[in-house]
């Protein structure tokens, strides 16, 4: 999508901190992080949230799941937490699919 960020990101016309990517995902560090270890993961193809997850990406989807657990373990992370938010009122700022992973500090349940 022309006017989205993270589309942006993917195509290399907005700098990023690249973490990791595939031909299906990329994976950069938060700009504003809220761990020690924050980190985005996203579809290379445009898709809106989960809520735009169906049988036509879910391998997308899944695949996101395991390179989060690769790289994980690449950063010697063995507790963290996804998180991936939809819509507004749920904090999603950015309207492309997107997982958080933080970890490094003590996260508290339930979230805000
Ligand atoms: P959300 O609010 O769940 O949609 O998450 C969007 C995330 O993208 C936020 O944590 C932002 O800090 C992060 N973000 C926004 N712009 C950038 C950027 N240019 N590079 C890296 N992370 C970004």
């Amino acid at each position: 999508m022309s006017d989205c960020l993270f589309c942006k990101i993917v195509a290399g016309e907005i700098p990023s901190k690249k973490l990791y990517e595939d031909d299906l995902c990329y994976a950069f560090y938060d700009i504003a992080p809220q761990a020690p270890t924050h980190f985005l993961v996203v579809p290379k193809a445009h898709i809106s949230s989960v809520a735009g997850v169906d049988e036509t990406n879910q391998a997308t989807a899944g695949h996101i799941f395991a390179i989060i657990a690769k790289l994980c373990k690449e950063l010697r992370l063995d507790s963290y937490r996804v998180v991936s938010n939809i819509g507004e009122q749920a904090g999603q700022s950015v309207p492309h699919l997107h997982f958080h992973v933080l970890g490094g500090r003590d996260l508290t349940w339930p979230p805000g």
